[in-house]
């Protein structure tokens, strides 16, 4: 296990932010930690990385106690925090040596110039940091995060601001370092978690309203809701008979709400169903649950 987390609980004065939050994080594991603002996030990131203590509970990162052996936890962790703090006055070489430096790396220059070229930043490379956009800077962020070649890669909302074309490359960079680091990133966006997480933990009021794998959530929770008209009556009963449908609401006339959670087109069975009873089909309309609907119905509370 990469992270380890049991029953933490975290208070700002009187307020809970975090209640006995308890997970695990395997190695290589790409997690998204979802939830609306507020709900706990980046207080659980500021626990995992040391910059913060829990009111109660314990926590492990590599097998290291974030309490007892917080030195040795953050060598294992490269930390992107939400606000990407950087010094704009630096040039980005100049940065990433600095930053190298107080990690005292070996081959100071020759592994800069590797997380230059892994992040993307060659064309950028010679420029100040306040004068790049907002994408190359969170570049930067990454690079920073992972010079010391961390196993554990924690980033606080990385993708938050950025245009489409820039939110697409991070996303990518994300992923592949995926491949040889465990990534827990934090977001407010369903689609991000889609795009890039092995596994989604929702929290919601410093508490895990969900933990599962994504293919898993979406199979669970994906539900096509279609809406049929007939040409003539049918009952309820036969409409029962029809392959992988699961519930049948009246709506009004011959017009029917049908619902499904199977992973397969539904359409196609309300067809063959139409033709074997001698029945058309006048409209046929399909809608889905989305993963983004869930996500609201276990937060909203
Ligand atoms: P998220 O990252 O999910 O938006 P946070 O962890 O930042 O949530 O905040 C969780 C709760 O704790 C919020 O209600 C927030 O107002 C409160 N909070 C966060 N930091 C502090 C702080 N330093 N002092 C007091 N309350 C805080």
């Amino acid at each position: 296990m990469s992270i380890q987390v049991n029953n933490i609980t975290k208070l700002y004065g009187a307020q809970k932010a975090l209640n006995t939050i308890s997970f695990e994080v395997g190695s290589n594991e790409i997690v998204g930690f979802l939830g609306p603002n507020g709900a706990g996030k980046s207080t659980m990131m500021k626990i995992l990385t040391c910059y913060i203590p829990p009111t109660e509970g314990s926590a492990k990162v590599c097998g290291f106690d974030i309490t007892s052996q917080s030195l040795e936890v953050r060598k294992q962790i490269g930390y992107l925090p939400e606000h990407n703090p950087l010094y704009l006055d630096m040039y980005v070489k100049e940065f990433l040596e600095f930053v190298g430096g107080i990690y005292k790396i070996k081959n100071l220059k020759s592994r800069v110039k590797d997380m230059i070229e892994m992040t993307g930043l060659q064309v950028e490379q010679n420029k100040k940091i306040g004068a790049l956009s907002k994408g190359y800077r969170q570049r930067v962020g990454l690079a920073q995060a992972i010079i010391h070649d961390p196993k554990v890669l924690i980033m606080d909302e990385p993708t938050t601001g950025l245009d489409p074309n820039q939110l697409e490359e991070i996303r990518g960079l994300i992923k592949a370092l995926g491949k040889e680091k465990t990534v827990m990133l934090s977001t407010h966006i369903m689609q991000e978690v889609e795009a890039i997480c092995d596994r989604v933990i929702i929290i919601n009021k410093g508490e895990i309203v969900a933990n599962d794998e994504t293919k898993n959530l979406q199979k669970n929770t994906t539900q096509q809701i279609i809406t049929v008209e007939f040409d003539k009556e049918v009952s309820e009963k036969l409409l029962h008979k029809i392959t992988n449908i699961e519930k049948v609401k009246h709506l009004q006339g011959n017009t029917w709400q049908l619902s499904s959670t199977s992973t397969e087109d539904v359409r196609k069975d309300i067809f063959n169903f139409a033709v074997a009873n001698n029945l058309s089909v006048l409209t046929l309309n399909k809608e889905e649950q989305k993963m983004e609907d869930v996500f609201k119905e276990l937060t909203k509370k």
